[in-house]
């Protein structure tokens, strides 16, 4: 079995396993307590925080643990939709391309009188600082623009566009869920206000994340009730998890680098293979793009049966999101770059992990090229453009 959907979740590593059960063993007590059982967990707590904070260059009380990703972009929208409404100012910038986590609350915003520009992003899969900056008016509260996308990998000029953002006065908001523990990130020279981060895409717990927010920025609560968190997310602290997502963090930095270039010479094999196959197309930059991920368009063919053969195969794959698998509509991150609906059906992301081999790579391109020519076998689409009825995109 090849486990090819890391974009998805990961598997935990084992030091994060590790440390979770031994947390769970030992270090049981509820943090906010005065004895020492919970001034323990308070110290694992606090221990969690300065590691997280360390790796993007932050410092622990900018760190607000919570859920996940889709959380802490909730909390740092809501939050700077707020502070902007309060001076007057209700417009926000983003993508047409962003997590469902982030065009949902921005669709909640809309309701409740916000205006929202969606950028464009370009047939590359990136977005260009300078469209970032001339959508930004007098009005404008927050930018938000994710930094790595989930579906086709592509990675946003971050340190451009907060450039802009800081010169503009306007509260930066980067949900890098994709590329915290994958690429190098520093808030501080990079002029992120607010962060976004989940612990189960670098090989932590699924249900822990964290939300960076600059000193100074003020949040508002998502979730009322005790004083956990510095009074901003209350509810007792799962330290087990916490602690684990921290160290899974810390060695997903330690050995970045290498990960990096390993996964990179991987990807270019897979993307190589895959190129091969006839009308078929990469979506999103071949080098401004995560080192895990693959994602390609294969005209004629229609991507939800592709995953059903391909894991026949042994092999777990993803049409893109996994939000949408289970709604007919194309994705919308394949639509934002302009492919039209017929082509963004028949799409398949490949997200590789680091105990991927050379191996892995050529029996992945060898079923795929499998299963799409048996799928274009019976495709009526295919036979069309074979008999000259439609005109080849791709
Ligand atoms: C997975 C993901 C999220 C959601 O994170 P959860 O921890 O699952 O809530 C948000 N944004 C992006 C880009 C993601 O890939």
């Amino acid at each position: 079995m090849i486990y090819a959907d890391n974009a998805a979740t990961t598997k935990m590593s084992q030091a994060a396993i590790d440390k979770m059960v031994s947390l769970m063993n030992d270090t049981y007590g509820n943090p906010s307590s005065l004895y020492r059982f919970g001034q323990k967990a308070k110290e694992a707590l606090e221990e969690a925080r300065e590691t997280v904070a360390s790796v993007i260059g932050a410092e622990p009380r900018e760190i607000l643990f919570t859920s996940g990703g889709s959380e802490a972009d909730n909390q740092a929208i809501r939050s700077a939709a707020l502070l902007g409404k309060e001076k007057g100012k209700t417009h926000i910038v983003s993508t047409k391309f962003e997590h469902h986590a982030v065009l949902h609350t921005l669709a909640k915003l809309e309701k409740e009188g916000f205006t929202v520009t969606y950028l464009d992003v370009h047939e590359d899969g990136l977005v260009r600082p300078e469209e970032v900056e001339a959508a930004i008016t007098e009005e404008t509260a927050l930018v938000t623009i994710m930094y790595a996308n989930n579906e086709i990998g592509t990675i946003q000029p971050i340190s451009e566009i907060g450039r802009i953002c800081r010169e503009k006065k306007v509260l930066f908001h980067t949900d890098a869920v994709q590329a915290i523990g994958h690429l190098p990130i520093n808030v501080v020279e990079q002029n992120i206000d607010m962060l976004s981060a989940s612990g189960h895409k670098f090989h932590g717990p699924k249900g822990t994340g964290f939300l960076y927010a600059r000193k100074g920025i003020k949040l508002s609560n998502l979730i009322e009730g005790g004083a956990q968190e510095r009074g901003k997310r209350a509810g007792t602290e799962n330290v087990p998890a916490i602690a684990s997502m921290a160290v899974a963090l810390k060695e997903a930095a330690d050995k970045m680098e290498q990960t990096s270039a390993y996964l990179t010479e991987k990807r270019n094999k897979l993307i190589d293979g895959l190129s091969k196959i006839e009308h078929s197309a990469l979506n999103g930059d071949a080098e401004k793009r995560l080192p895990s991920n693959v994602n390609f368009c294969f005209e004629g063919i229609e991507g939800e049966s592709l995953l059903l053969l391909l894991d026949e195969k042994g092999i777990a794959a993803s049409s893109g999101s996994a939000c949408t698998s289970g709604s007919l509509d194309p994705s919308h991150v394949l639509l934002a770059i302009g492919r039209v609906h017929d082509v963004a059906h028949g799409s398949l992301r490949l997200s590789i992990g680091e105990d991927v081999t050379d191996e892995d790579i050529d029996y992945m391109v060898k079923s795929v090229g499998e299963v799409v020519a048996y799928l274009r076998g019976f495709s009526p689409i295919w036979r069309d453009l074979q008999a000259g009825k439609k005109q080849f995109i791709l």
